[in-house]
């Protein structure tokens, strides 16, 4: 254990959930308890080696803004229903991680009385310190954003290492690696490469945010059993970009 707590490499990490993550396999149930179980094991892993976490919970499973005006529904509308939709995943994966004992405190960036608690920095900084995870649902609570705007922001605002990006692929290739056999997986990029190869990482907005403060990102498979854990270890994994 002893071994393993030197090389720990990131002590406070944010990561982000894409709703996808949720989703079955199969893809007949939009939140999946096997799913939900199976995140929430990878994540007690880490939390056993004491570390910060923050976890940042996406929507893709339920409802994006841009898929619903697509539809006809007000933009502004959509996201209202898309930041909702966080906050119902985020109950979800809370309760999740209750069920293995692992202490939570789920914010929302809308107050939702009676649900969760509202976000709120200081309060947040300080759960953290006493490593309860704390996951912020309901985006940065404005329309026209992302999950991932609201990750990069959340861990500037903590302090956080690093904001892990946990995707259901294995981390950023040279093409999309379901239609390319040959695409290649890079194991590390500079901020100025991703956009110089316009690689898609996260949305500009997010991603400009991480490149000013200087926040790596690793995009790795969350679905990869032990991909968590050995980032925090400090084995190689996904993409980091810094
Ligand atoms: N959303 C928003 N503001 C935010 C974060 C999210 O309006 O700060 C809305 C937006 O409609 C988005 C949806 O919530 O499509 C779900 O988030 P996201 O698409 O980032 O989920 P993910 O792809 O990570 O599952």
């Amino acid at each position: 254990m002893n071994k393993v707590k030197n090389s720990i490499k990131y002590t406070r990490v944010l990561l982000k959930l894409s709703g996808e993550s949720l989703i079955d396999i199969n893809g007949s149930s939009k939140i999946h308890i096997k799913s939900l179980d199976f995140l929430s094991k990878e994540i007690k892993r880490i939390i056993d080696l004491n570390i910060e976490l923050g976890i940042v919970i996406g929507a893709g499973n339920l409802f994006r803004g841009s898929q619903l005006q697509k539809m006809g529904i007000n933009r502004v509308v959509s996201d209202h229903i898309g930041m909702l939709s966080t906050v119902i995943n985020g109950l979800a994966i809370n309760n999740s991680m209750n069920k293995m004992n692992i202490k939570t405190e789920l914010m929302s960036a809308i107050p939702l009385n009676g649900i969760c608690e509202i976000y709120n920095w200081s309060r947040a900084i300080n759960l953290l310190s006493k490593k309860i995870v704390v996951i912020f649902s309901a985006g940065i609570g404005n329309p026209f954003f992302t999950t991932d705007s609201a990750a990069c922001l959340r861990a500037i605002e903590v302090h956080a290492d690093i904001v892990l990006k946990g995707t259901l692929v294995d981390g950023v290739y040279t093409s999309d690696p379901k239609k390319n056999n040959n695409a290649i997986l890079y194991s590390k990029l500079s901020y100025k490469e991703v956009l110089k190869k316009e690689l898609k990482i996260m949305d500009l907005s997010a991603f400009s945010l991480a490149r000013d403060y200087k926040l790596p990102i690793c995009v790795f498979n969350i679905n990869k059993p032990g991909a968590l854990y050995r980032i925090i270890t400090g084995v190689s994994e996904g993409t980091l970009i810094n």
